[in-house]
């Protein structure tokens, strides 16, 4: 028996880039575990054509290989472009249209959501393709909506669009879903990914639905809209597995707010031993180049080191030039973070470090002050730990515990400040070349500022002596408004 080189297990989309017989033996060799047929796209002819191809692949190599049948769901989408891609460009006129028939102008946008003209008005913002379009609505007339680019780009047909703040969804699992649904059973399809669940009822419907046909499914929660986070408990109840569809879930709440709420998700499915599978743009650039961004493989190696237990390709090996160099590269990048996983885990909790770890037994006086003084601050929930320093040298070593408040640290000159730019939380207060009662001075003027008040607690680190003899650092929990509350010696 040979082991894959990783053991995080990856989720390719199968399209015209993959599907011949000889790239899909090639996939399975570089360590493809589940095929992904996206519904959205593709006739049922092909779709059936994938599924005994894979199978017989599958078969030859005497591998397993799951196949995902991934349900549209209520997405909206573009249609038949006249020619494409249809290169859009930041300033110009776009139409997008919901008459039937193809696109009579090159500038038209066929759209299949009926609704569109009334769920828009002029400021309105459409995105499409995941974003990386974005239009601005300037009038609309009958079933048309006239639209300025405000981010172009190259548009495919078929392509998802996105009405930010509009709530446009009905059943995540329409009635089309459930034809594809009775197809891919009829085919042999292991697992179904559910797009655009809302809640638990989703998947329930789903499972039922193949009970009915005498058949048990495997289902993917597809977390991709606001709603499906609010009910993410229960939804990982009642789906045997979930992704994070970092596509769609990048437009239904802002962006930035993805990656801490991955690390979320991705902790919560861990808790309830939930298979997670992490999805989008993972290396997308090598859609057309033959080596990823550095940013990509960290994302890709990141949620791994997270806790993922799937990453998913996408257009990558849909239809990427390099599909195969695509899923050889993120082999590579999954078996190098798990090689690092127990080192890393073993360093990642500092406090842990310090207390039972590797560094316990030379844990010097700094380390356990410091330590105090952020758990301490952490705990009692306090404003800000205050700080002196002459050379960045405690507000560094508190620093590195990234506390949950601010770290305000005075004294030092100019450059002492300025390099203290790095330390994550840390910012410098100045106090006026003031040597003496730095505490209450600096405490004096946080009340002044408004930025404590009576009875907020601040907790003071102070080295006593000098800054390179960190022994006679000490701690003390300051009752601001009141003078010194509690004082605690260093060890
Ligand atoms: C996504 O939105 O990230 C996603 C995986 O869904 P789809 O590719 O079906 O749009």
């Amino acid at each position: 028996m040979k082991l894959p080189i990783h053991k995080t297990k990856i989720v390719c989309t199968i399209g015209p880039a993959s599907r011949s017989e000889a790239v899909l033996e090639r996939l399975l060799l570089q360590g493809m575990n589940v095929a992904r047929l996206n519904f959205a796209h593709g006739t049922l002819q092909e779709h059936s054509e994938n599924i005994r191809r894979i199978r017989a692949v599958a078969a030859g190599l005497k591998r397993s290989c799951m196949i995902m049948a991934d349900l549209p769901g209520p997405k909206i989408r573009i249609g038949k472009l006249l020619d494409e891609p249809l290169l859009l460009e930041k300033g110009n006129e776009v139409i997008l249209t919901t008459a039937k028939g193809p696109a009579g102008a090159a500038n038209q946008i066929p759209v299949e959501y009926r609704r569109l003209a009334e769920s828009v008005s002029p400021g309105s913002l459409i995105f499409l393709n995941d974003g990386f379009i974005q239009l601005q609505v300037e009038r609309v007339s009958g079933e048309e909506v006239f639209c300025r680019t405000v981010i172009g780009g190259p548009l495919l047909s078929y392509k998802g669009l996105s009405l930010p703040g509009v709530k446009i969804f009905t059943d995540a699992v329409s009635n089309t879903d459930l034809k594809f649904v009775a197809f891919a059973l009829e085919e042999g399809v292991d697992a179904f990914g559910v797009s655009f669940v809302e809640g638990e009822d989703d998947i329930l419907k789903v499972k039922g639905f193949a009970q009915e046909r005498g058949q048990a499914v495997y289902v993917v929660a597809k977390i991709e809209r606001a709603e499906a986070i609010d009910n993410f408990d229960a939804i990982l109840f009642a789906a045997d597995a979930v992704m994070i569809a970092r596509g769609d879930l990048g437009v239904q709440i802002p962006l930035e707010e993805v990656p801490p709420l991955q690390k979320k998700l991705i902790n919560k499915a861990n808790l309830l031993g939930r298979p997670v599978i992490t999805a989008t743009q993972m290396l997308l650039s090598m859609t057309e180049n033959i080596r990823p961004t550095r940013a990509e493989v960290s994302d890709v190696a990141n949620a791994i080191l997270d806790g993922t237990d799937a990453v998913m390709l996408s257009e990558e090996t849909a239809i990427g030039r390099y599909p195969v160099e695509t899923v050889e590269m993120i082999s590579k990048i999954a078996a190098s973070a798990e090689r690092e996983r127990k080192a890393i885990r073993a360093l990642a909790d500092l406090p842990a470090y310090f207390r039972t770890g590797a560094g316990s037994g030379n844990a010097g006086v700094e380390d356990v002050i410091t330590l105090n003084a952020v758990e301490s601050a952490n705990s009692l929930n306090v404003r800000y730990i205050l700080t002196h320093t002459q050379s960045k040298g405690t507000p560094c070593l508190i620093s590195r515990f990234k506390p949950d408040c601010w770290i305000l640290s005075c004294g030092g000159n100019a450059k002492t400040k300025n390099f203290l730019a790095l330390s994550y939380g840390v910012h410098p207060v100045s106090l006026d070349g003031e040597t003496s009662c730095l505490a209450d001075k600096t405490i004096n003027r946080l009340m002044t500022e408004g930025m404590v008040v009576p009875d907020d607690s601040v907790i003071w680190v102070e080295d006593e002596l000098y800054d390179d003899s960190m022994e006679a650092l000490s701690v003390k929990i300051i009752k601001t408004g009141t003078g010194f509350g509690i004082s605690r010696s260093p060890v």
